[in-house]
């Protein structure tokens, strides 16, 4: 058994693009949907912070010459749209769903209200913070280490491509070693891009673990919250 009970799920937005590495692959955002959903089922608590950077990322379109604080307010814009695309997979599996909205936009979700959020997440519904933390500057990461906070979750299970925290990059060298536990310090003197900064420092200074799995891998999220399985790497 898994000792979690309410947790914060932070998913890229390249996790809903599959080989297209851009926009919405419907096939793959049902396949997350039923991970979910099947974790959801075991009566865990679970928010979603999902990020935009399969539509837009503020930061590349700078590089193009766009307004930094501008860029942001539309890669906001595009979690939203992430944000809904998941809801309507998980409602469709018959998960009860609450999108919560750090920008409002009162017609297609509910505004961020933190103690409706907790209210939603004791009722068995599940919880999708959409639009970030509602200021520019800042990344879906730190959104993600924010919200669960906020709600008091357990842990942030960063959902990944990759299996885990390495020592170097895994794909340029096959020798790298994976860790299944590491301490916070040691990741930041290591260097160890687990989050950015900002998101990493907010998990460190409230206790709040970190864990990076691959979300793809055939049932690794009711392995992990479920049956209490070492999956991925805990940062603690
Ligand atoms: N963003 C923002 N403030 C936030 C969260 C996100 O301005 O609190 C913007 C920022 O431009 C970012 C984009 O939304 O590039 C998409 O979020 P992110 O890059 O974190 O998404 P991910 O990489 O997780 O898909």
């Amino acid at each position: 058994m898994s000792s979690y009970r309410r947790v914060l799920l932070k998913l890229s937005g390249e996790i809903l693009a599959g080989q297209a590495g851009f926009g919405l692959d419907l096939t793959e955002v049902q396949k997350i949907a039923r991970n979910i959903a099947d974790a959801a089922r075991s009566g865990l608590e679970i928010a979603l912070v999902v990020g935009g950077g399969n539509i837009f990322r503020g930061i590349q379109a700078v590089d193009k010459g766009f307004d930094r604080a501008q860029a942001d307010n539309m890669g906001m814009l595009a979690t939203v749209i992430n944000a809904l695309a998941l809801q309507d997979a998980l409602e469709r599996l018959d998960v009860p769903t609450r999108v919560q909205t750090a920008i409002e936009m009162r017609e297609l979700a509910e505004p961020f209200i933190r103690r409706r959020a907790l209210s939603h997440l004791e009722k068995g519904r599940v919880v999708i913070f959409a639009a970030g933390t509602g200021s520019p500057y800042f990344s879906t990461d730190t959104a993600a280490a924010l919200r669960a906070a906020e709600i008091g979750a357990d842990c942030v299970l960063k959902g990944t491509k990759v299996d885990g925290i390495y020592d170097r990059d895994p794909v340029k060298y096959p020798e790298a070693k994976r860790f299944s536990r590491i301490t916070y310090l040691e990741a930041l003197q290591r260097q160890l891009k687990v989050m950015d900064a900002a998101a990493f420092s907010l998990c460190m200074e409230n206790g709040i673990p970190i864990v990076v799995f691959d979300i793809h891998g055939e049932g690794n999220l009711k392995k992990l919250l479920v049956d209490g399985e070492d999956v991925g790497t805990l940062v603690t």
